[in-house]
């Protein structure tokens, strides 16, 4: 972790945004690309990086809809940000 400072602009304002974390896989054994929301991530992280050193991503279950291989590779992360619903 470096100590970097981390500018964040919420203020004092609960936050209207959310990020929603988008994982992409490929299947281990067919190779079939697959993609997938996070469920339950803790609301400190907002970044890839900041999930990615989590170790979040190595409990993520993983079943192939083609091949039922539970073997799955992450080829990418995305992050979207999304209205808090009220
Ligand atoms: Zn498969």
């Amino acid at each position: 972790m470096s100590s970097q400072a981390v500018q964040d602009d919420y203020g004092d304002d609960y936050r209207t945004k959310v990020p929603r974390f988008q994982l992409l896989l490929n299947c281990y054994n067919c190779q079939r690309p697959s993609s997938r929301y996070m469920q339950a991530v803790p609301p400190e992280i907002t970044t890839e990086d900041e999930l990615i050193e989590s170790g979040l991503l190595a409990k993520q279950s993983f079943l192939c809809g083609k091949c039922e291989c539970p073997i799955g590779t992450i080829t990418g992360v995305k992050v979207e940000w999304i209205d808090v619903p009220y």
